[in-house]
């Protein structure tokens, strides 16, 4: 059956001090910590990017993009997200994405007041309309004050 597709994608990094946050594409100013990563630490693109490919079983996104190539250092998250949709479509037998649900899971700060901006930027990277992005913020309830994860499902039809 090749007219409906889902894909899985999680992603986690550390936070630290220094670093820049940036979620679904979107800069967030006031964030103590950024997440240290070898590109810009998007988890959230970077769990859809996987869910982008592990719909159509083509790897993920360390065997697209290696962290050990330098022409991927400080990557912008969202370049390599559409380079990854690319492929996906390209094996989608001119199926698309149709909807993608998101969790990402942060302790500060609070990422309501971002939401628009960070459904926005998604809807326009997946050529999605706005209520079919689906993201939720949730906290770790202090359990992982230093981690920042996100996890997201793609759904293709
Ligand atoms: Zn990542």
């Amino acid at each position: 059956m090749d007219d409906l597709r889902i894909g899985f994608g999680e992603d986690a990094h550390r936070l630290a001090e220094g670093r820049p946050l940036v979620l679904g594409g979107v800069p967030i100013p006031e964030a103590p910590r950024g997440a240290v990563a070898h590109s810009d630490g998007d988890a959230l693109l970077h769990a859809v990017t996987d869910a982008l490919l592990s719909a159509w079983a083509l790897g993920d996104i360390g065997a697209h993009f290696p962290d050990t190539d330098p022409a991927h250092a400080g990557a912008d998250s969202a370049a390599l997200l559409r380079a990854a949709l690319d492929t996906a479509l390209a094996a989608a037998g001119g199926l698309r994405p149709q909807q993608v649900s998101a969790v990402v899971t942060l302790d500060r700060p609070k990422l309501g007041p971002h939401r628009a901006a960070i459904s926005a930027s998604l809807a326009a990277l997946l050529d999605l309309p706005l209520d079919r992005v689906g993201i939720t913020f949730k906290t770790s309830e202090g359990l992982a004050p230093d981690h920042l994860q996100a996890r997201a499902v793609v759904l293709w039809g």
